[in-house]
């Protein structure tokens, strides 16, 4: 079944995200032209992490749940996650380079901000200095790659910065975008609460916006 949406909050809160997402996109990709720093082919070991291990919010799953409510796999998805514990794998893993070539996700353009910036990305130390927080496998991969990262910061190159990027989406909605879930619960709720409204909608009474 194909949904005709049409509550405009959640599209401008699910656009948000995404441009939000595309941003880090744009930075990170910017630093694998300039330094050779990349995730070996067909590497998907940070995906294999427990699924408590790895914490989103609900805001992040917007864009995919609008996607999978518009597509009808909605329901499909659902049912798959009620069928997994907490520390379970994501459900959107796909261990097989063959099935899924961009990384482990089958969702990839989607995929929530933990699960882009794992790689590498910047925290903030206590003196408000940025921080290259880099995967081991990446470092031991290619170590001149990091050294180079590390110069290129050192001359005022952008790295995305986790703590900046998760308040942005804190902005985008401060009740959904605050608490973390693992993330197949994140999932799951995000794909109820786009249910839930598209549900009032049909029945021409959504007043959640
Ligand atoms: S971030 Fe690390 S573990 Fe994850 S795919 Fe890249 S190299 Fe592999």
């Amino acid at each position: 079944m194909i949904i005709d949406l049409s509550f405009k909050d959640l599209y401008g809160k699910a656009l948000e995200v995404q441009e939000l997402f595309d941003s880090v996109e744009e930075l990170t990709n910017q630093i694998r032209i300039e330094t050779g720093l990349r995730c070996p082919p067909s590497c998907r070991e940070c995906c294999r992490t427990r699924g408590d291990a790895i914490q989103v919010t609900i805001t992040e799953f917007l864009p995919l749940s609008l996607k999978l409510w518009n597509e009808g796999r909605a329901e499909l998805f659902l049912s798959t996650l009620e069928t997994v514990l907490d520390d379970d794998s994501c459900i959107l893993f796909e261990s097989s380079p063959e099935l899924s070539k961009e990384g482990g996700c089958t969702e990839y353009r989607y995929r929530p901000l933990l699960c882009r910036m794992f790689g590498f990305s910047g925290v903030m130390d206590k003196f408000g200095k940025v921080v290259p927080a880099i995967c081991r496998l990446l470092k031991t991969n290619c170590p001149e790659c990091v050294s180079k990262l590390l110069e290129r910061i050192s001359e005022g190159s952008r790295i995305p910065v986790f703590s900046e990027f998760s308040s942005r989406i804190q902005g985008v909605d401060p009740y959904m975008g605050t608490r973390t879930y693992s993330i197949n619960v994140a999932l799951r709720r995000a794909l109820e609460y786009v249910g839930m409204r598209v549900d009032y909608t049909t029945k021409g009474f959504d007043r959640t916006a």
